[in-house]
């Protein structure tokens, strides 16, 4: 068995900065601390801050009054920010600052009237969030392109459109250019909301894919950019599997495959795909290990200094 570990894969600038950011809480001011929804959609990461003290809340009535709150790497609508205030507690925003570009730009085109296309899955944090900054007589939510066929919206008029950062590169690009087709005065951010992590990892896996005969992701349910990647070796044709620890690979999916390609989503930690590589070679004796030059070391977003 050979196995391949994708060029780039594992904690994005993003995530590093959100975790980071609790990592200083909890040096600085101890537990418990509160942190709105998963700092990251990652159950190892969460398990962890749970076991130190952390306490993960959906709802801020649930944070008692006073007390300090970090908001996860997805960003927050305006509206959980001002339920903060109201109950005087003491806020730290970990938004990745590529989703607050997007909440910025929502609220750039929101404030000139234009009717917003928002493509993303319903449901996720970070649509939630980006959605709470456009007035919602604007908003038009689409997750693909069938949703684009039943847009109620003037053609002739001028149509604004943002995306959710972890989204397919490739299905973006298609509903853009269905978008363009469909409202020709179409306007959208001057770079793609898909962020490099994005990007770089579908690249990454699309590579893979050519290399080896199944594709292995770590990644948890919830994570909307792992489960992009899985889906990006399948696309390519490659049996591709998405699983949250190492222990939940079954083995028998190995079994007559030669070259097995790695990766893991922007929010997994390393520790998953090096227990993931001991347990496959465990198993296949003798398998080698081929990585590649990672051009992202370079990529951190500063940190905030929390008072
Ligand atoms: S995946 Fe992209 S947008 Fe999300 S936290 Fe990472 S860098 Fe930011």
């Amino acid at each position: 068995m050979e196995i391949y570990l994708a060029k780039t894969q594992g904690f994005c600038a993003g995530v590093s900065f959100a975790i980071d950011i609790v990592e200083q809480a909890l040096t600085k001011y101890g537990a418990p601390l509160y942190v709105y929804h998963e700092i990251v959609h990652n159950t190892y990461v969460v398990n962890d801050f749970r076991n130190r003290g952390v306490i993960f809340v959906e709802d801020l009535n649930a944070v008692p009054q006073g007390q300090r709150v970090i908001f996860s790497a997805h960003g927050v609508p305006p509206a959980v920010i001002q339920t903060a205030k109201d109950r005087r507690l003491k806020y730290v925003d970990a938004t990745c600052p590529l989703v607050t570009k997007v909440h910025n730009e929502a609220t750039k085109f929101s404030a000139k009237h234009h009717a917003i296309v928002l493509i993303g899955h319903k449901g996720h944090q970070e649509l939630i969030g980006t959605a709470g900054y456009v007035d919602p007589g604007l908003l038009y939510i689409v997750e693909n392109e069938d949703d684009i066929e039943h847009l109620d919206i003037d053609p002739a008029t001028e149509v604004a459109f943002i995306t959710q950062t972890t989204l397919s590169v490739d299905e973006t690009t298609a509903m853009i250019d269905k978008l363009r087709k469909k409202f020709p005065n179409l306007i959208g951010p001057p770079r793609s909301d898909l962020c490099y992590a994005t990007q770089n990892r579908q690249d990454a896996v699309k590579n893979l894919a050519q290399l080896c005969d199944i594709v292995i992701i770590c990644g948890s349910p919830k994570s909307s950019n792992s489960n992009r990647l899985r889906e990006t070796g399948e696309k390519q044709g490659v049996p591709s599997h998405i699983i949250d620890s190492a222990e939940e690979l079954d083995m028998k999916l190995l079994q007559g495959k030669k070259k097995a390609g790695i990766s893991s989503g922007a929010s997994v930690p390393r520790v998953i795909v090096d227990q993931l590589v001991q347990r496959i070679q465990k198993y296949f004796p003798g398998t080698r290990v081929h990585t590649f030059e990672n051009p992202e070391k370079k990529i951190v977003f500063a940190l905030h200094h929390l008072k």
